[in-house]
């Protein structure tokens, strides 16, 4: 948790943004570029350049040439103090990164101050951490005829690994793939969101502070299909593709990463569940449910969208998050009194909104909001909605089964634990459930038949980043966090050595 209590203006964070390529910040030569807007009052922040396959080839070659030279060559105690200090930095410039994320996304910045910037620094050092303290595994080969060998695993960085990132937590899930990869020996080049290009650009000036050397780590803005993501993640040079996002991109990126035969690992949509068994903590419930329904206006990935109740305490369970969702406050991020932001984007209002009709159209009941706040001022232009309960709709009902990515959640009654297990198993994603219940066997029991990358029981977003993290069916391909992430960023050779 930061302890910071000044809360800095988002103002000092607009500008424009730049690309971030061999070290030096550049606006590139395709003399292509988007206006930048703040989702809380949709005013124009600055411009992005987009780069085009000339400023992708010069950054990819950038990361190249640095694996080659000055980065590869450094001891890892050399590289991950350094990784060490770029968290250290990134503290240091908290309430630059937080300005410009909470600028760029519109969250709270108690949202951000405890949760995206931390992290950002924290994705750095527990890394750095970890691969100094890895053992690879050793057998000796000992046969009667006296073919003796020694063999151990070398762990070798993978190469120049591209990094997809989206727009709910930028810096976080950025750092998330940035971090192992440096500290596993790599280059990257990063393809920010185009909705958030601030804080991978203001890394970049971090990465110069203390001296990482030039072309270890790049970014280039613009968008996927035809522009800066598709160029990267279909360049040659390019040797895996670590993306976060939406299913149907990770479907798209795939095909791109075939060309070669590039390794993809893959954190992607979600339509979580929480199951509140009667016998729960009914406070905690609520409360869990509460934050892992509508923290950060909806939009994270590990989100529960899809909230099934034992009928005993079903009406008492809805009533209660009523209240609590009637209680966030809507409003600027530097409030103390704000709980909720906007959501991302104009778009993905529209997006959200029609969804909040879709719902109504299939018969829903709309237990609170289900449309447009009235906000003050110049937010009146912003993308804002209300936080919104459904009950009532089948299970085949669209918002019970498509990703919405914002404030709002389905609550069903079930009868039995196993007709709960079935509901939260039956759809095609698989990333991560809530289970609420003080019936320690249930827990056990309901864990482990939940088809998730991640189940939480009696909490909700509780990280410990040396764990494995990833999704099930259409929610991802490969874990990272911890050793896991050395799956992917590192290759793994076998030496074998004749005694
Ligand atoms: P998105 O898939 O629209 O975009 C993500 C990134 O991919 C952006 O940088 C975008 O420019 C890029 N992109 C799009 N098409 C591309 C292409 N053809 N080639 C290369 N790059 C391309 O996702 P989003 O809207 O930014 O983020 C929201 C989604 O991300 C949700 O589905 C959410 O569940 C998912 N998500 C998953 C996790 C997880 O850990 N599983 C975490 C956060 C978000």
């Amino acid at each position: 948790m930061s302890t910071h209590t000044a809360r800095p203006s988002i103002e000092s964070a607009r500008r424009d943004a730049a690309h971030f390529i061999d070290g030096a910040f550049t606006q590139g030569a395709t003399g292509k570029s988007w206006e930048n807007h703040c989702p809380l009052d949709n005013s124009v922040i600055g411009h992005v350049p987009e780069a085009g396959k000339a400023e992708v080839d010069a950054a990819v070659t950038a990361a190249r040439a640095a694996l080659d030279g000055p980065w590869g060559e450094l001891t890892v105690a050399q590289r991950t103090d350094m990784l060490a200090a770029v968290a250290n930095e990134i503290t240091n410039r908290f309430d630059d990164f937080l300005a410009a994320e909470c600028l760029d996304t519109g969250k709270p910045y108690g949202t951000a101050s405890h949760i995206d910037i931390p992290r950002g620094a924290a994705n750095f050092k527990m890394f750095a951490e970890t691969v100094k303290n890895i053992s690879t595994e050793t057998f000796i080969l000992d046969t009667p005829d006296g073919a003796n060998a020694l063999n151990y695993g070398l762990r070798r960085p993978k190469g120049v690994i591209a990094v997809i990132s989206p727009w709910n937590l930028p810096l976080l899930l950025m750092t998330w793939k940035v971090g192992p990869a440096l500290a596993c020996g790599n280059t990257v080049v990063v393809k920010p969101s185009e909705e958030t290009p601030l804080t991978a650009t203001l890394l970049g000036e971090v990465m110069n502070k203390v001296g990482v050397p030039k072309g270890v780590y790049n970014v280039v803005h613009g968008f996927g299909p035809n522009s800066a993501g598709e160029f990267l993640t279909q360049h040659p040079l390019v040797n895996g593709i670590t993306f976060t996002g939406e299913t149907r991109t990770g479907e798209a990126i795939m095909k791109q990463a075939a060309v070669g035969l590039r390794q993809v690992s893959f954190e992607l949509g979600g339509k979580n569940p929480a199951l509140v068994f009667a016998d729960c903590d009914l406070d905690k419930a609520v409360e869990g449910t509460l934050r892992s329904a509508f923290a950060n206006c909806g939009q994270v990935c590990l989100g529960t969208e899809r909230i099934y109740v034992e009928r005993p305490i079903f009406e008492a369970f809805v009533a209660r998050l009523k209240a609590g969702v009637e209680g966030l406050r809507l409003g600027r991020p530097e409030e103390p009194s704000t709980t909720m932001g906007p959501l991302v984007s104009m778009e993905h209002r529209e997006k959200v909104l029609s969804y909040y009709k879709a719902a109504v159209d299939e018969g829903a009941t709309v237990v609170t909001g289900g449309g447009v706040p009235d906000m003050p001022g110049d937010l009146a232009q912003g993308a804002w909605v209300e936080p919104t309960i459904w009950t009532g709709l089948g299970d085949d009902a669209r918002v019970v089964n498509e990703e919405i990515f914002g404030p709002c959640c389905h609550i069903r009654p079930f009868d039995t634990e196993e007709e709960a297990i079935r509901l939260a198993n039956s759809t095609r994603y698989g990333l991560a459930a809530a289970v609420w219940t003080e019936n320690l066997a249930r827990a056990h029991r309901v864990a482990g038949k939940l088809d998730v990358g991640i189940c939480w029981v009696n909490s909700w977003f509780l990280r410990d980043l040396r764990t494995a993290f990833g999704g099930s069916k259409q929610s991802g391909i490969g874990r990272e966090g911890g050793v896991h992430s050395l799956e992917f960023y590192t290759e793994l050779s076998n030496v074998c050595i004749k005694l």
